[in-house]
């Protein structure tokens, strides 16, 4: 099988997808980008994190063409190949429903730095997208726009989409600013969270360039 290690790793990590509680059902989608080949992996659409094989798992061009594998692709491939196709730096993508980005992405709020967790998203906050119906090319450009100078951005009105340099990073980003749009969320309960000033943002931001990334074999 073509590419067996990268399609491992994404059913291994469909499966953290439901165990860290980022997604429920079917929902989310992941890839890795093989920049060499200029080739990614993507899940494939509609089928169970804990039934999906190797096999499952789609090979695509960056023209929208199956290359092997016979799943239909996930509907949001266009959200995953934008990246690879304009970004060095992005070489693993994971879009997820998770309850409090997509409640956030709802009322169409970014994220500020209310926590310096934020800095892991590469800025100050994390943007909301405008609004594109889900699987369109607008909704690829909506997201890819939104997280300009980032690694994660909200999609108004459906979610969270998360990238870096390789799938565990990306992953991580995801499962990060997850937490801080939950405590964000639990903060406007009870009045205004103290927002962190810009000079300590700075400091993170170079602290998160050397601590804040999952260690992983290159
Ligand atoms: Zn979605």
């Amino acid at each position: 099988m073509r590419f067996e290690k990268e399609r491992q790793l994404i059913v291994e990590y469909g499966k953290k997808l439901i165990t860290s509680n980022l997604t429920k059902g079917t929902g989310g989608n992941i890839s890795i980008f093989m920049r060499n080949e200029k080739l990614m992996a993507i899940t494939p659409s509609g089928i169970d994190y804990f039934e999906m094989k190797p096999e499952d798992v789609l090979i695509m061009d960056l023209h929208g063409n199956v290359i092997d594998g016979d799943k239909r692709p996930s509907s949001e491939y266009s959200m995953h190949r934008i990246f690879y196709e304009k970004r060095e730096d992005i070489n693993a993508v994971v879009h997820v429903h998770s309850t409090y980005s997509t409640t956030l992405s709802c009322m169409n709020w970014e994220l500020p730095a209310m926590h310096y967790l934020v800095a892991i998203s590469g800025g100050k906050n994390v943007r909301c997208s405008e609004y594109a119906t889900f699987g369109t090319e607008e909704l690829a450009i909506s997201a890819f726009e939104g997280m300009k100078d980032r690694y994660a951005v909200f999609l108004a009105n459906h979610g969270l989409l998360a990238g870096a340099k390789d799938l565990p990073n990306a992953f991580n980003k995801a499962e990060e600013i997850e937490f801080c749009a939950e405590i964000y969320c639990r903060t406007k309960a009870l009045g205004e969270p103290k927002i962190l000033s810009d000079a300590e943002m700075n400091k993170m931001l170079g602290l998160f360039q050397s601590y804040g990334q999952v260690k992983t074999e290159e």
